[in-house]
């Protein structure tokens, strides 16, 4: 797993005209900076901190308590067989958090596993799993105006897709039956809560009935999403897809 000084540690992508106005809550903040955030959630706030000077400090605030009570936490004194236990385990080769990200499965990550030319404009935490930039992505189409691809899952079975919106194209209407996280990396997008710009992070949950984002008319929309459980359409037509989005959300 990425430690949360690595995905710290990331080239600062602004955009002038813009500024977040969405942001975690300090609960999440304080998970993140602990690390005891799901890889998903944990990238999704990663990411958001590189637009986000206000959240940026924030974490560095939380990180400086959480190290100053460490320090002063007694000393313990533990068993050779805990020792013993412990140390095997700081020697094993950490479990995969991730399975089947896009990248490997293309064999194109071998030798790209930073910035390059074609992934500039990508989140830093994100590099290494669009190493060729946005548009190398294996892009599905769900609409004329909607296109998807699957970046990764996580151990818990959120899968972490990418959201490509045309100028002014809909998602249909459609409640979540697990948390949803998106980011917005390109462009913006409004749903009946507010206006979403670039770097702004959403949450939906199982209370957010109807949820119909809508790209603005002047650009294409690109996100960062995380799906703990599959979404549900909400209208007529759209209801005959609901078994094709939870067999493709349980897919491997
Ligand atoms: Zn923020």
């Amino acid at each position: 797993m990425m430690s949360t000084t690595e995905m710290m540690s990331t080239t600062t992508v602004q955009h002038p005209q813009t500024m977040t106005k969405h942001h975690p809550g300090i609960d999440r903040l304080t998970a993140f900076s602990a690390g005891s955030l799901p890889f998903n959630q944990a990238l999704c706030i990663s990411a958001h901190l590189q637009y986000c000077p206000q959240c940026r400090q924030a974490v560095k605030r939380l990180n400086q308590v959480g190290s100053e009570l460490f320090s002063e936490l007694p000393t313990v004194t533990v068993t050779d067989t805990l020792k013993e236990r412990v140390m095997a385990q700081l020697d094993a080769p950490a479990a995969p958090e991730l399975t089947e990200p896009q990248s490997a499965v293309d064999g194109r990550a071998e030798n790209n596993a930073g910035s390059t030319a074609a992934n500039s404009n990508v989140p830093r935490c994100l590099q290494k799993l669009i190493p060729n930039g946005l548009d190398a992505l294996r892009w599905k189409r769900l609409s004329p105006s909607i296109y998807a691809t699957k970046l990764c899952r996580d151990v818990d079975g959120s899968k972490v897709e990418m959201l490509r919106i045309k100028p002014g194209g809909q998602v249909a209407a459609h409640n979540h039956t697990g948390e949803e996280v998106t980011l917005v990396l390109q462009g913006s997008f409004s749903d009946s809560e507010g206006v979403y710009n670039q770097g702004d992070i959403i949450y939906r949950n199982k209370d957010d009935k109807h949820h119909r984002p809508l790209a603005s008319q002047d650009a294409e929309c690109i996100c960062l999403t995380s799906v703990q459980a599959p979404i549900q359409f909400t209208g007529f037509f759209a209801r005959l897809f609901n078994p094709f989005i939870r067999r493709s959300h349980y897919a491997s």
